[in-house]
């Protein structure tokens, strides 16, 4: 089914043709007629399945060819989790939009909020934001939202997991009750469901299938190295293999500048990307990266969030995540668009019980190979990994990186506690009582591929048991 006969008007159909669309996603199939016919939306859909699209081609049909918004107001708000993503969404916006005569911008905080307060000045059809701002804004007056038409809760489950869950009521709370809402969520945990409770009147439910998440296209490696020796086997890696455009994941931020400096030192030029970086400072990098000046980015799991790119070659696990879902979302972002990709973890003795949890995650073990002058020491002893992200979170001193390590090998025993602590860390994320859209069948782009008897299946994420059972025994903090 093209564009047009999903009901989308000539300029759309125009715009996104030039943009080298010639076929909808599975989602935008879904989401498009839905969002058309006005009524709210539930999907379960992660970044590289087209969503963006899916909710910003039918938005921008709906508020065309009606009476400019007044001063202050706007009639579509999409809030999104991240300055990254934001930026993307409205990108899109106007690439979409670009033969239509709407006005969009895009908010968040990091960087002077004066322009930002005389462009809302006007009004404008479309605002995207990041919640934290949007509040500020509010709080200045500077925004006037009762007049929204559409509103869309983009990544709605990284935005909970970021905390902004207060901030996000703040909002609804001055909302106009008669409006169309649009809520994107990659998994549903009870947040998420309560969230979509009281927000929704009656969705239209959709889930799809991550485009390519699975791990057959995705050349999976973990190269066993001592703690000390991650950074030096990674030059090694890179400079042997002539890797470009790697995106190497860090568990903290000071982990990843420390890690660009030392890659930078090696004459490899990289660049660290996470919260505590100015909005300058990363979208200079990401620019950098995508026009693939820059052969290396660091960034942590949330500062990654929102960067889309398509075919990008190489995933770094420097360290491993400490949710098995991360690591599904990480090397989600290789073998994108069709093509084949490497994800390499670079695993020390400290990592054997993340490891174990996120092999049985995904059901396959992922196969090891040591890189000569790299073998790890066989009598190295596991110490607890550090989290300093937590003592941001508040978590007292004391508490810090007490997860207990997890005894070497692969098999046998019980799995380590190595996930005990995530519960606490990342209590928003869990899937235990996911409620499966339940009038919209699963639309999946498998049908195209051979049966995968052990890929990890974004419905994996959206309530299969195995999910399930992890997600509440990291509640509950059983292992
Ligand atoms: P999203 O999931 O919205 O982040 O989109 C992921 C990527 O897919 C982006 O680079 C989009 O430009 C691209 N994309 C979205 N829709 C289509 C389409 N119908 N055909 C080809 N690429 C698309």
């Amino acid at each position: 089914m093209s564009f047009a006969e999903l009901g989308l008007a000539e300029p759309i159909v125009r715009a996104v043709t030039e943009n080298g669309y010639t076929q909808p996603t599975p989602i935008q199939l879904k989401a498009i007629p839905a969002v058309l016919k006005g009524g709210d939306l539930l999907a379960g859909a992660q970044t590289g399945t087209g969503k963006t699209a899916g909710f910003t081609l039918p938005m921008l049909q709906l508020l065309s060819g009606k009476p400019r918004p007044a001063a202050r107001t706007v009639r579509a708000l999409v809030l999104t989790p991240t300055r990254e993503l934001a930026a993307q969404v409205e990108e899109s916006v106007r690439t979409y939009g670009k033969y239509l005569n709407l006005t969009s911008a895009v908010i968040f905080g990091g960087v002077n909020i004066n322009p930002q307060i005389q462009r809302l000045a006007r009004g404008l059809d479309i605002l995207v934001a990041t919640p934290g701002r949007l509040l500020d804004l509010m709080q200045q007056g500077a925004v006037d939202l009762r007049h929204v038409e559409i509103l869309v809760l983009d990544e709605a489950d990284r935005m909970l997991d970021m905390g902004f869950i207060r901030d996000i009521r703040k909002v609804l709370a001055v909302l106009p009750p008669k409006r169309q809402n649009l809520l994107f969520s990659a998994t549903f945990s009870d947040e998420i469901k309560a969230l979509a409770d009281g927000l929704l009147d009656n969705p239209a439910m959709i889930e799809v299938e991550r485009r390519n998440s699975t791990v057959e296209v995705i050349s999976q490696k973990i190269h066993p190295v001592d703690r000390d020796k991650k950074h030096q086997l990674l030059t090694h890696l890179i400079k042997e293999h002539n890797w470009f455009q790697v995106l190497v994941f860090t568990r903290t931020k000071h982990g990843a500048n420390k890690l660009a400096e030392q890659l930078c030192k090696a004459d490899i030029p990289a660049l660290a990307i996470h919260g505590n970086k100015s909005q300058a400072a990363r979208t200079r990098a990401l620019a950098e990266f995508k026009s693939t000046d820059l052969q290396v980015l660091v960034a942590t799991d949330i500062a990654a969030r929102g960067i889309d790119i398509d075919q990008l070659p190489y995933v770094v696990n420097y360290d491993l995540p400490n949710v098995p879902e991360d690591y599904v979302h990480r090397i989600g972002r290789t073998g994108r668009a069709g093509s084949t990709g490497e994800a390499v973890s670079l695993v020390c003795v400290d990592e054997r019980g993340l490891l174990r949890d996120i092999e049985r995650f995904i059901k396959r073990e992922v196969p090891e190979e040591v890189i000569a002058g790299f073998e790890p020491d066989p009598n190295a002893r596991p110490q607890p990994i550090q989290l300093r992200s937590q003592e941001q979170r508040g978590q007292p001193r004391h508490q810090q990186g007490k997860r207990a390590a997890a005894p070497a090998g692969r098999s046998g025993g019980k799995p380590g506690n190595a996930s005990q602590h995530h519960g606490s860390q990342r209590s928003s994320q869990g899937t235990a009582s996911a409620p499966r859209p339940q009038n919209a069948g699963t639309t999946t782009t498998s049908a195209a591929r051979p049966p995968r008897p052990t890929g990890v299946r974004t419905s994996a994420l959206l309530g299969q048991p195995a999910a399930n059972a992890a997600a509440s025994k990291r509640r509950s903090g059983q292992r």
